[in-house]
């Protein structure tokens, strides 16, 4: 019997109504991919909350990158953040317009751009959780050229659980592995004191089944605790080094989450002894006056369902776009363009794609 069997026997002897979210877009890919859904009993709900980055970055940010870019900077970012649409269309679309917009596989991609042609001005649009965080701290750290500079939309995990907790009908939480990787399992443990079981899990499909077995567990016995169920990578006070070089660069500011609002204390902005690699600071200027006329009214983003979504509350196939003038060759919504989204994941693994 494999690993995944035996799990999946076990959870079926301790199977009950529960409703679990993870808040990490690399576990809803191996979930979809997987078909976990389909062979946990139908009791046990597996939800996604707001843990896809892309999915997260509000349209404002992604209009604040297409304004630089129709500036004359070089704007460099991962090839997911090109396609989100913003207000207007996506860096993408800015592209395609002639702006000079680069797909990176990391921020040292988009110094090695600055490096090589200083006469240019070129901004790294940073998106990512607290498992991207670091690196960039690190590359401030190491004095990136003048030319360079970064277009900050870093996302903190725990303060969005915090602002959901009690709008969301959630009983159990599978923490994502890469963040607990940098912050430890500790800044969990208030929400076992809330009374709800939570757990770091890996990202193979038994690590997930290993993290659901340990919920209906804790459930069981009636004990709400965090506990460690990817050890291999996550030790319990994190990575302490990563943690004091994002804290020396960035401090904690509000942030705005597409579909969430405004949550405190949900973001990092640049310390300002580092504004000199501060996009939003340098082009403040040139930022606000290209987005002085854009209009957030658009008929078509506004019957998209990715509030709810994110939130757990709804699946992707109760939006009317879903698969008809929403796909991931056409998304008209942040969850359908990356791998991490829910709406992409359910698109490609739900038998919409072979239709
Ligand atoms: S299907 Fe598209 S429009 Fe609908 S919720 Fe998902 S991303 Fe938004």
């Amino acid at each position: 019997m494999s690993a995944e069997s035996e799990l999946l026997e076990k959870i079926r002897t301790l199977s009950r109504p529960v409703k679990i979210m993870h808040i990490c877009g690399t576990h809803e890919r191996t979930i979809s991919r997987n078909g976990l859904r389909d062979v946990l009993p139908e009791e046990i709900e597996v939800l996604s909350g707001p843990g896809c980055p892309v999915c997260v970055t509000p349209k404002e940010e992604i209009d604040r990158a297409i304004a630089l870019a129709e500036s004359g900077i070089i704007v460099t970012s991962f090839g997911d953040m090109m396609r989100v649409p913003g207000s207007s269309g996506s860096l993408m679309d800015a592209r395609s317009r002639g702006c000079d917009v680069r797909m990176v596989y990391s921020i040292d991609d988009a110094i090695a751009i600055a490096e090589k042609d200083p006469e240019s001005k070129v901004v790294f649009f940073a998106i990512g959780f607290e498992t991207t965080t670091p690196t960039n701290a690190a590359a401030i750290l190491r004095k990136p050229p003048e030319n360079f500079s970064l277009l900050l939309t870093h996302k903190l995990t725990i303060p969005a659980i915090e602002a959901l907790i009690d709008e969301i009908e959630v009983d159990a939480f599978i923490a994502p592995g890469h963040v607990c990787t940098i912050i430890g399992i500790h800044p969990f443990e208030q929400f076992a004191e809330k009374g709800f079981p939570i757990i770091a899990a890996g990202f193979e499909a038994d690590e997930l089944l290993l993290s659901i077995l340990m919920i209906l567990e804790q459930l069981k016995a009636g004990e709400y605790k965090v506990e460690n169920a990817y050890p291999r990578a996550v030790k319990d006070e994190g990575n302490v080094r990563a943690q004091e070089m994002m804290d020396k660069v960035f401090k904690v500011t509000d942030s705005q989450w597409r579909g969430l609002g405004t949550i405190p204390d949900s973001g990092m902005v640049m310390r300002p002894e580092f504004s000199q690699y501060n996009a939003s600071i340098i082009y403040a200027d040139l930022i606000a006056e290209k987005m002085k006329n854009i209009s957030y009214e658009n008929s078509l983003s506004s019957l998209c369902h990715c509030a709810d979504i994110l939130k757990g509350k709804e699946k992707p196939d109760n939006c009317p776009l879903f698969s008809k003038k929403c796909t991931p060759s056409n998304p008209v919504g942040s969850c359908m363009v990356s791998q991490e989204g829910m709406c992409y994941n359910w698109f490609r693994y739900r038998g919409v794609d072979s239709a």
